[in-house]
């Protein structure tokens, strides 16, 4: 037998981490990492924090599971909290972001069918989205690496051009739904929506009474330096998927809905036996805690600012290896000249930081929030280091 018996579907590196110290990774033969790769994007408050390790494990300790079947004065609390910091009037509380996307499509098609209009069932998504890897997710996006081997997809999906507003308005037809965008694409390379575009993805809403879902996977939870990316561009959505950063490590999505949106998703339509379980609820209440606080978000603005500052001066000296450096807050895309992934290897590798590649030849930088100036500083002198030792196998053009 050669199969491995961990379903052999990532190529992993040699970093093999055993523990967790704020924001370094310890791997299993004891080498220190700077993480600022973060659970790509869902250790918000890094590791081993002391509020949210100790809400679990007083959660563990008091009741950790029951059925959606009984009254859940923990999944009311966190709901009520979310509904007050968001647009939202309603939350379902999943396991994880690709069923938050799935709920939120699921919101979308039946706010037309349960408003009589079963033919619209179509969400406009954008090409280069990620949304995750179920079946309905991947079939939301158009890349071809998501699908190879598992076709035939789900229908209803219809992709056009990321951040075309002329794209997008030429799609909608007699039976359109609704859009599922990522307002700043995470996997698809740090790109953002711009002002114009998501203004005009919500007045095509308004015009055709069309969903606005927001797939805030990523880019949500404090990452961008507003709670939510969209109030970022001032531009209310009628349906939200939220996960990664929610929990903090602990693994709890959540989709969130206007009242309106949500006028399909009535009782027995939609569920999960895990979701909204009072231990994935107390994790989500500490991370909450933490990152919802007005003075705390102003600080991750002011942390990304000084960090991407600090790089763009930084690709100056390098400009053969670098081309840009983008994002928002503590989303940060740094653009290489090159294919990405070589030159994470070599940082991971040599100088023991660790980043996410991304499409479009980026390296995703998306540390946990909670960094201070003294880890902005170590990362600058492994990239620094890390940029003078490079020599990759392929020549840049
Ligand atoms: C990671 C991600 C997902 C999928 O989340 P999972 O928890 O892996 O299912 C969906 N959308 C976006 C934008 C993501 O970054």
């Amino acid at each position: 037998m050669s199969i491995t018996p961990l379903m052999p579907v990532y190529g992993r590196c040699d970093v093999r981490p055993v523990r967790g110290d704020h924001c370094h990774l310890i791997g299993e033969d004891g080498q220190r990492y700077l993480d600022f790769a973060a659970g790509i994007a869902v250790n918000a408050l890094g590791h081993s924090h002391p509020g949210l390790t100790g809400a679990i494990a007083r959660q563990a300790q008091t009741l950790m599971h029951v059925s959606n079947l009984y009254g859940s004065p923990q999944g009311e609390h966190l709901a009520q909290r979310l509904v007050d910091l968001t647009f939202a009037d309603t939350v379902f509380f999943t396991n994880s972001g690709a069923e938050a996307v799935e709920c939120a499509i699921k919101t979308a098609r039946a706010y037309h069918q349960h408003g009589g209009n079963p033919d619209r069932f179509e969400l406009i998504t954008f090409r280069n989205a990620f949304h995750g890897r179920t079946m309905g997710t991947i079939s939301a996006s158009n890349q071809e690496k998501l699908h190879s081997g598992f076709h035939p997809l789900l229908p209803g999906f219809r992709y056009v051009e990321f951040d075309n507003l002329e794209e997008a308005r030429a799609a909608v037809g007699p039976q359109t739904a609704g859009f599922l965008v990522e307002p700043i694409q995470g996997e698809g390379g740090v790109r953002m929506a711009s002002q114009q575009f998501m203004e005009g993805l919500r007045a095509l809403c308004d015009e055709h009474d069309l969903i606005l879902a927001l797939d805030e996977v990523q880019c949500g939870v404090g990452r961008v330096g507003t709670f939510y990316a969209y109030e970022h561009y001032g531009v209310e959505p009628d349906v939200l998927a939220s996960a990664k950063g929610l929990g903090g490590g602990f693994p709890i999505g959540a989709c969130l809905a206007t009242e309106r949106a949500a006028r399909g998703m009535t009782v027995g339509t939609h569920g999960s036996t895990y979701g909204g379980n009072p231990l994935g609820m107390a994790a989500a209440e500490a991370v909450l805690d933490v990152v919802a606080d007005p003075g705390f978000l102003e600080g991750v603005r002011a942390k990304g600012e000084r960090l991407r500052g600090k790089l763009e001066q930084f690709i100056g000296n390098y400009p053969d290896l670098f081309e840009e450096v983008r994002g928002m807050g503590l989303m940060i895309g740094l653009k290489l000249r090159t294919e990405p992934r070589e030159f994470v290897a070599h940082l991971r590798e040599m100088h023991h930081a660790l980043t996410v590649s991304g499409s479009d030849n980026i390296v995703r930088i998306v540390p946990p929030l909670v960094i201070d100036d003294s880890h902005i500083d170590e990362f600058m002198e492994k990239l620094s280091a890390a940029a003078a030792s490079y020599q990759p196998a392929e020549v840049p053009q």
